[in-house]
């Protein structure tokens, strides 16, 4: 019910139920006792002690003993789903709650959708009458708020993954401590990997008021309850590489080959860091197998990111064939997200995608940056789940102990505010920075965030949300850049167009890229390529892909990701409800592919790049800020570098590259944001 919608019009996709008829004598019998074997197995009656007399129960256990899968069943056991009420979790991850909701529907045997569901953005499977356990990101269960901030349906909420400290679980424990308060009879369960458990228990402590003799409200404790889970992780011996690694994706290659050569059976888990250097090693073993049939005979080597389609998603948790080894290379999701079984050996790049903002240029971009030594000690603990395993680090034992930072920042105090400070004024919170925050954020992005979204018109001089815009972006489950674009186009006249862009931006690429095969899909993206530049040649992908009844063998003829395509589609009718809700005007404007332009400006002028003067190789240069930016190769605007630009995002490896860039003329800057630009650019036009 992201796209909480009253009408009842919510997307049901059916989940693959092939796993979950495991109702049967046997296959239930077996699966209690896989149950029966995890390590919180021990702790179940007093997990269940601890819920009943605490309101807050933090869970440590280390990845795979069980806590994401048991905890929310044994809640159900014990009556915590009784008389309508329902018990949910969250995770971080759209990928991992699909995951884990249906495990633990196959664990019950029951059909995922029905008592047991899930709802990520964009995707509900859940069913009201039936559902008692849902699976949730924190960022459905923030928007679930809107419509009901005390969160009242609940009766007892996991929130999982804590360690992260993604900004939606930390924004969600602020909120979850307020609403305690109101509902002193809601149960918050923590449940982490590692974490400070500490520094977590000091921050759900209540404040002691002058001086009580105990903290107790009706025989329920207020002091929250912490319980740490044993793992039985088996010895992990390290190797660290002896000189530094050029080229992490070709040394994670070269080491499972290795690894494969000359070691006992056991599959492998390959950290990397994104869906592009996933792909990169994919195509290298894919090579190799080709060209040395008789080295790597055997190896099945299997992609995990999201945004994977959920057929692939699925055979990463098949268990491998006998005299096969299968090689999962993966992002940090299987750090501590989703357990793998049968993993001896890891291979670590020592990198992962972060975001990192700058609230002086702000900026923010995903940026492939080193991990902490925390993350480095988890994904070695994966090689050690079912007997004793190896872990082969990509970096120096120097790197690691010099170089590593010991924890990771969390992703607040690293992310620009916008969304964050839309999601809490919709809820009636209007002194941010007085928030009670697990971390706080940095004052400078936040006063850069209400600039934007002043700018944006989204605020008023008061700071509150105006309406109907503020009211309006908000209730888009998009980023506000993207929701104030919709809204614009409404007015434009454009909202069917634009709507179409919304949906292909939130999907990661429309096109197929991989190593070998440049040339072809650079041609075929040439067929749609739009002068204008990224967004409208969506467009005209969209319209060849409907012309052609959205058949997968034009996506493949024409290099265009079918499974995307899919996506957009779906997005797009979601959007649209959105849109036909909060009472947007539903219009084309046939082929005036200006006024669709004004409209991506609207939401986007901060964005806004002019080409260097004198530049030889196609730098840009922020018109705020001055960052030095460059148009990425995936971009139908590469090398044609035209004058004046605005982007969609950033992504940094050796440069910071724009993705999805348009051309725009300066003058509309003004006319979109004359606040944003006159203040800061007397001279913009010059
Ligand atoms: P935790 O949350 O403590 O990391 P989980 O509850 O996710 O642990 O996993 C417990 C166990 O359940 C895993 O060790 C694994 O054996 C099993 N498991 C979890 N998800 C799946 C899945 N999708 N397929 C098969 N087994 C799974
Ligand atoms: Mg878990």
């Amino acid at each position: 019910q992201v796209v909480d919608d009253e009408e009842g019009g919510v997307l049901f996709i059916p989940g693959s139920n092939s796993l979950s008829s495991s109702s049967s004598g046997y296959g239930y019998a077996s699966i209690e006792k896989q149950r029966q074997r995890l390590p919180v197995y021990k702790y179940r009656n007093a997990i269940l002690y601890l819920v009943e007399t605490h309101a807050t129960t933090i869970i440590v256990g280390e990845t795979g003993s069980g806590k994401t899968t048991q905890i929310p069943q044994y809640l159900i056991e014990a009556g915590w789903a009784a008389g309508g009420r329902l018990i949910a979790c969250t995770q971080p991850r759209r990928l991992a709650v699909q995951a884990v909701s249906s495990r633990v529907a196959q664990e019950m045997g029951v059909k995922l959708g029905d008592q047991v569901g899930y709802t990520i953005r964009f995707e509900d499977v859940t069913n009201q009458d039936e559902t008692v356990l849902k699976f949730v990101t924190d960022g459905v269960l923030l928007r679930e708020m809107m419509n009901d901030p005390l969160l009242t349906k609940y009766s007892a909420i996991m929130v999982d993954e804590a360690h992260e400290r993604s900004i939606s679980t930390d924004i969600l424990l602020g909120l979850l401590k307020k609403i305690q308060r109101r509902r002193p009879e809601l149960r918050l369960i923590i449940a982490s990997a590692t974490i400070e458990a500490k520094s977590m228990a000091d921050f759900f402590r209540p404040r002691k008021k002058r001086r009580e003799p105990e903290n107790e409200e009706n025989g329920l404790k207020v002091e929250p309850a912490i319980l740490s889970v044993e793992g039985r992780g088996f010895n992990v011996q390290i190797n660290f590489a002896e000189e530094p690694v050029q080229d992490y994706v070709q040394a994670a290659v070269s080491t499972v080959l290795l690894i494969h050569e000359r070691e006992s059976t056991g599959d492998v888990l390959v950290f990397l860091t994104g869906q592009d250097d996933i792909d990169a090693a994919v195509h290298l073993f894919n090579e190799e197998i080709q060209t040395n049939r008789k080295r790597s005979s055997g190896l099945v080597v299997l992609p995990l990111y999201s945004g994977l389609p959920r057929a692939d998603q699925e055979l990463v948790f098949t268990p491998t064939a006998r005299g096969k080894r299968k090689v999962v290379i993966s992002t940090n999701i299987a750090e501590t997200s989703l357990t793998l079984e049968g993993i001896v050996y890891v291979v670590d790049s020592g990198f992962s995608k972060q975001r990192f903002y700058n609230p002086i240029s702000d900026i923010e971009n995903l940026v492939v940056a080193p991990i902490s030594r925390a993350s480095a000690k988890q994904r070695a603990g994966r090689a050690g789940r079912v007997r004793p395993g190896k872990c082969y680090r990509l970096y120096t034992e120097e790197y690691f102990l010099n170089h590593m930072s010991n924890e990771g920042i969390p992703e607040i105090q690293r992310s620009n505010l916008v969304s964050c400070v839309i999601q809490l004024k919709a809820l009636g919170i209007d002194n941010i920075l007085g928030f009670d925050w697990p971390a706080s954020p940095s004052p400078e992005a936040m006063i850069r965030a209400l600039e934007v979204l002043y700018s944006l018109g989204i605020l008023d001089d008061d700071a509150k949300l105006t309406s109907p815009t503020g009211f309006q972006v908000a209730e888009i489950p998009l980023d506000p850049m993207i929701s104030k674009m919709i809204i614009a186009s409404s007015q434009l006249g454009c909202s069917e167009e634009i709507i179409t862009i919304a949906a292909a931006l939130s999907v990661q690429s429309i096109w197929i890229s991989a190593r070998g095969i440049q040339k072809e899909s650079d041609e075929a993206k040439l067929r749609f390529a739009a002068a204008e530049g990224d967004h409208v040649t969506f467009l005209n992908v969209y319209k060849g892909f409907h012309q052609s009844r959205k058949s997968s063998q034009w996506c493949h003829k024409n290099f265009v990701n079918y499974h995307a395509m899919k996506k957009v589609v779906e997005v797009r009718e979601q959007l649209k409800r959105v849109a036909q809700r909060i009472g947007l005007v539903l219009k084309s404007c046939e082929s005036d592919m200006q006024v669709v332009k004004k409209a991506v400006t609207a939401g986007f002028f901060a964005n806004a790049c002019r080409l260097e003067p004198y530049s030889h190789d196609g730098m840009y240069k922020t018109l705020r800020g001055s960052e030095e930016v460059y148009i990425h190769p995936s971009s139908v605007l590469f090398r044609v570098n035209p004058k004046w630009v605005i982007f969609n995002s950033l992504v940094s490896t050796d440069r910071k590259y724009m993705r999805n860039v348009m051309t725009i003329d300066p003058s509309w800057l003004l006319e979109a944001a004359p606040h944003f630009y006159q203040l800061q650019q007397p001279n913009l036009l010059h």
